[in-house]
């Protein structure tokens, strides 16, 4: 073998070598390297959450700490959907949910999790240091405390305390929505208090991203519908529901009426419709058109919306009902786009 054609064949065996251990190293086996980071996350304060992300994202690190270190900004927040000051339960408690999961199909959930700021640090913690998937309740706290989490005194914030007060007054458990409004103010049962006090700039947050190795990780973190009886769970802490990931196909995450979300396995749908070829904006419509026809003229009255992220980078959402935004960061923009939806 003449000297080039030897060069030539080590060196290319040496790329294929050093591709194949990025590869291994990423751990998935089909992976493109884009080397160009993507997030995108749920509603309004997806903008900051995912500006936490970029931190991560944009230093060339992994999907799975950014997705960690944005939604950590939104539970730091003080707002109606998610963290300690959020919307209490039925019985004036505040109790969170959280999931997330990463590139190898490692995931990890909290459910029904009390007095501790940042359940989607546990959700990761339950991942990584226990043989489970999920913990709840007084468990989840239990391990929380025993990973070092502080445990906070429930203090409902001003907002929460007046939207409790107020939905006392009638304490009805009921979703309620504004369609009529061009630009709803809200959706699930924590919207009555955001309609009377006109403001709602926050809800579940969902977040999915790849970084530059061209790996994809999502997270998601809710206090949950505003007002649920107590012990509810939704779909936020559920692996398939509120958030997937398959590193071979893309990701999504969901927000809107939990139990609706749960029904069709959303999150897990989404993606599955997306590796028989659907772009992430049809998949997740196509999920949305599956609870509308469960529904029926019931649809009207409630709010589901998909986020949704492929392994070529490209985005989408579909929501049931119009005004559902979401944020994208990417090293090209960053910007707060308004999902299509079944009901214009
Ligand atoms: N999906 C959340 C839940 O059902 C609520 C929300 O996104 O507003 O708990």
């Amino acid at each position: 073998m003449s000297n080039r054609r030897k060069f030539l064949r080590s060196s290319i065996f040496s790329s294929f070598g050093l591709l194949m251990s990025r590869k291994l190293q990423a751990g998935a086996p089909y992976v493109t390297m884009t080397g160009s980071p993507i997030v995108i996350s749920t509603w309004d304060a997806g903008v900051a959450a995912n500006a936490g992300a970029w931190k991560i994202l944009g230093n060339n690190g992994r999907a799975l700490d950014a997705v960690e270190a944005g939604v950590r900004v939104t539970e730091d927040s003080i707002n109606c959907c998610v963290g300690l000051g959020a919307n209490p339960d039925r019985d004036g408690f505040v109790t969170l949910d959280a999931c997330i999961m990463d590139e190898k199909g490692n995931c990890g959930s909290v459910g029904f999790l009390e007095r501790i700021k940042h359940p989607i640090s546990v959700a990761r913690r339950v991942m990584e240091k226990t043989p489970h998937v999920m913990l709840v309740g007084s468990g989840a706290q239990q391990f929380a405390v025993a990973e070092g989490f502080p445990l906070e005194e429930q203090k409902l914030s001003d907002d929460a305390k007046k939207a409790y007060e107020q939905w006392l007054k009638k304490s009805e458990y009921k979703p309620v929505i504004n369609i009529e409004n061009t630009k709803p103010k809200g959706h699930g049962p924590s919207a009555p208090a955001y309609l009377s006090n006109g403001e709602l700039n926050h809800d579940t947050i969902g977040m999915v991203a790849m970084d530059a190795a061209g790996d994809l990780s999502g997270s998601c973190t809710t206090s949950g519908m505003g007002f649920k009886m107590r012990g509810r769970l939704g779909d936020s802490p559920i692996i398939g529901a509120g958030l997937f990931v398959d590193n071979e196909v893309g990701a999504c995450t969901a927000t809107g009426q939990g139990e609706d979300v749960i029904r069709i396995c959303g999150s897990h749908t989404v993606v599955e419709l997306m590796r028989q070829g659907m772009t992430p904006e049809q998949a997740c419509k196509a999920a949305v058109e599956r609870i509308i026809r469960i529904k029926g003229e019931k649809a009207k009255e409630i709010q589901v919306a998909f986020l949704a992220l492929n392994k070529k980078g490209e985005t989408g959402a579909f929501a049931i009902q119009k005004g559902f935004s979401y944020a994208l960061k990417s090293n090209r923009e960053e910007k707060l786009y308004t999902a299509k939806s079944w009901y214009l």
